[in-house]
């Protein structure tokens, strides 16, 4: 998506250890305009997909996916970062190790808001290792609900995120791909580009 792409390279910084900071727009300071675009292009992408609900994870993939949200007129759950104190029958959880924080995690959501009736998109703003998603995909399957899809804005796709996930075959749309990039000179390159 070429408006997410140019603004990548005119407002993202390229950090050492493989991290892209997109602070100025996706993930602390947010440009729900573009999310916005970001919504309809996902809209477009995942007509032909019986989505009901949309399910991301906290803190990040909230205010996109909330965005999203609304153009899909459905809506958001999100899996919460719990203490294992919290964890009871009424939770399905999973547990997921972070790409950013390099520390495992367990992730619940209610049984309350997942049910087998639900036909799912999974909303996030970054996807490596695919950690995160895997664990959304668990929870989705603990609940008996449907993936319907993917929606990930910035792909790296010289992570194997990506790839694991299209094996499974699920359909993942990934809004930007970063082949490579580079912390010295700031450079960053897109796939197909
Ligand atoms: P994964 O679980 O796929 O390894 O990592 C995805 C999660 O890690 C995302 O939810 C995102 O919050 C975080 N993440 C991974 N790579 C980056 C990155 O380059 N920049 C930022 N800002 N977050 C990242």
């Amino acid at each position: 998506m070429k408006i997410l792409e140019d603004r990548i390279r005119r407002d993202g910084v390229v950090k050492a250890g493989n991290v892209l900071k997109v602070d100025s727009f996706l993930n602390h300071c947010m440009d729900v305009e573009l999310f916005r675009q970001m919504g309809l292009e996902w809209k477009r992408l995942f007509a032909d997909r019986p989505i009901n609900k949309i399910l991301t994870i906290e803190a990040s993939g909230i205010g996109i996916a909330c965005i999203v949200a609304a153009e899909f007129g459905v809506p958001v759950v999100f899996a919460k970062k719990a203490q294992s104190i919290n964890l009871d029958g009424e939770m399905y959880t999973t547990k997921i190790e972070s790409f950013t924080h390099k520390k495992s995690y367990d992730v619940i959501v209610s049984k309350k808001f997942l049910s087998p009736d639900d036909h799912i998109l999974v909303i996030d703003d970054f996807l490596a290792n695919g950690c995160a998603i895997n664990g959304l995909i668990e929870l989705i399957d603990e609940a008996g609900a449907t993936v319907e899809g993917v929606g990930i804005a910035i792909e790296k796709g010289f992570q194997q995120g990506g790839k694991l996930i299209r094996e499974r075959g699920i359909r993942l749309e990934s809004l930007a791909i970063v082949e490579s990039m580079d912390d010295t000179t700031g450079e960053v390159v897109f796939r197909n580009n």
